[in-house]
């Protein structure tokens, strides 16, 4: 057996429940092979890919707290500290009903070579709680972080492990983690991104997923000869990754006809009305049916179907495995000439695969959503300096970390005859500077 199939197989047998996980590594295996063709020795001997693909620890605990009711509640917490060695852990914490380890282990793997692609010396991390902050009251939330933070606080810190937002946690569950944790430690430092722009926060944080996918997205098509001025774009999901997905699509002179939540989406033929999206979303955290009270002339459907819908681009920035091969079946018929992934590991296996065959460009979330990581990066930087960028300035940079992940991702694939598989080509990148990086620093 060649040693790819022998560690997936391997793992497969540990791990048979661990569904996202096994298809993450699945994934980056078999896109590798080439790099392991030309190391396999050097690799067998370090346990590289057996090394890579365990991570260095996961920390579970249990986080009680007490809802308006007076009643005790108990969920799960989580920190994955995937592999470090290129610098301190970093990626977000979810706080989602469907969070589980296997779901953790994948987003931290695929963290891992998320945060080398971007440059920066981050190592991968990822974590989170099966708590739902939907329908919560503010006091609640809080109480849920502060008992969250009790525990976590011993695990992190600026130059150990920095956590930071993602599905369910935005500046109000960092405002409160950060409280937290400043309380206990009594340090007032960056162990946190994402924070608010009065207490170490960094400009462009809040949009810079979405903006980073816009970036790289406009850059894949620039080199396809393709404008995007004009173009027809669907973005799924209505959290930070997809509104600011939005404004930047319709900055560039795109049009953006829906987005969705998970009860349903909007199909607004004239363009998504992003004002509106923003007030229903981020001040009244409402659902999207507010969004059809307000524009008549948008349409509501209840359910999945949001990649039905025809269009030039589709975007898909909500959750894992959201995109299958019925979607991907829909998007060629339709004519669609791009798919980048604001979410991580929206599309599943067979849909990606599926999409490439048909000519359609693709970029994986490693590469196509790292600008939010990357933004952290940055506040880490500011923090550690004390200063604090101008928005113009952050936003030069996070062009260019995009700009040079996709000219990084087109030289890979050049040397590697890989055509437009940007699947391999970032997985490629990803993995070289981790593994150089745990060759030169030994068994650990
Ligand atoms: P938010 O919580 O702000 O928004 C998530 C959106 O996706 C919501 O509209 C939510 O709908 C929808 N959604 C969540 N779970 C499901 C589900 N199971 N089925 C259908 N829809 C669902 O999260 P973000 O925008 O921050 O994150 C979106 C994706 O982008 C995630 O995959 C995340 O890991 C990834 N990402 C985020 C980054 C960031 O900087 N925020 C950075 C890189 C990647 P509802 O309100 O109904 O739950």
């Amino acid at each position: 057996m060649n040693y790819i199939n022998e560690v997936y197989e391997n793992l497969k047998n540990k791990y048979a429940n661990e569904v996202e996980f096994l298809q993450a590594v699945k994934e980056v295996l078999e896109s590798i092979e080439p790099i392991i063709a030309e190391n396999e020795e050097l690799y067998r001997k370090n346990k590289i890919l057996e090394r890579i693909t365990t991570p260095d620890r996961i920390i579970s605990f249990r986080v009680p707290w007490v809802n308006d009711k007076g009643e005790v509640e108990v969920n799960m917490g989580y920190r994955v500290q995937w592999n470090n060695a290129i610098g301190p852990y970093k990626g977000g914490l979810r706080l989602h009903p469907s969070v589980n380890q296997s779901i953790l282990k994948f987003l931290a793997f695929e963290q891992t070579f998320k945060n080398s692609l971007t440059s920066l010396p981050m190592g991968g991390g990822k974590g989170g709680s099966d708590f739902d902050p939907k329908g919560k009251s503010d006091r609640e939330v809080m109480a849920f972080c502060q008992s969250f933070m009790t525990e976590l606080y011993k695990y992190i810190g600026p130059n150990r492990d920095v956590p930071a937002g993602d599905i369910g946690v935005g500046a109000r569950e960092i405002g409160y983690l950060y409280g937290q944790y400043k309380k206990i430690v009594g340090n007032y430092e960056g162990v946190l991104t994402g924070k608010g722009l009065t207490y170490g926060g960094s400009l462009v944080r809040t949009e810079a997923t979405g903006y980073g996918l816009l970036y790289i997205t406009n850059e894949l098509l620039k080199n396809h000869n393709i404008d995007i001025k004009g173009k027809t774009i669907v973005i799924s999901g209505a959290g930070n990754v997809a509104i600011y997905a939005c404004e930047k699509a319709m900055e560039l002179g795109a049009k953006v006809v829906s987005v969705s939540d998970s009860n349903g989406y909007i199909y607004d033929p004239e363009g998504i009305d992003l004002a509106l999206l923003k007030e229903i979303k981020e001040v009244k955290r409402a659902r999207l049916t507010e969004y059809k009270k307000m524009r008549p002339q948008s349409s509501y459907h209840e359910g999945k179907g949001v990649f039905k819908l025809k269009c030039d681009i589709a975007l898909p920035c909500a959750t894992q495995n959201e995109l299958d091969l019925e979607d991907a079946k829909a998007l060629v018929k339709n004519g669609c000439l791009a798919v980048c992934e604001g979410a991580n590991m929206p599309t599943t296996l067979e849909a990606t695969k599926y999409l490439q065959k048909h000519k359609v460009l693709f970029i994986p979330g490693k590469a196509a959503n790292a600008g939010g990581v990357a933004t952290s990066g940055l506040e880490m930087s500011q923090n550690s300096l004390r200063l604090s960028w101008s928005f113009k300035e952050v936003d030069a940079r996070l062009k260019e970390i995009m700009i040079n992940i996709y000219n990084n991702m087109a030289e890979v694939a050049k040397k590697y005859n890989l055509g437009d598989d940007f699947v391999a080509a970032a997985n490629i990148c990803g993995f070289l500077k981790v593994v150089e990086a745990m060759l030169a620093q030994g068994i650990v």
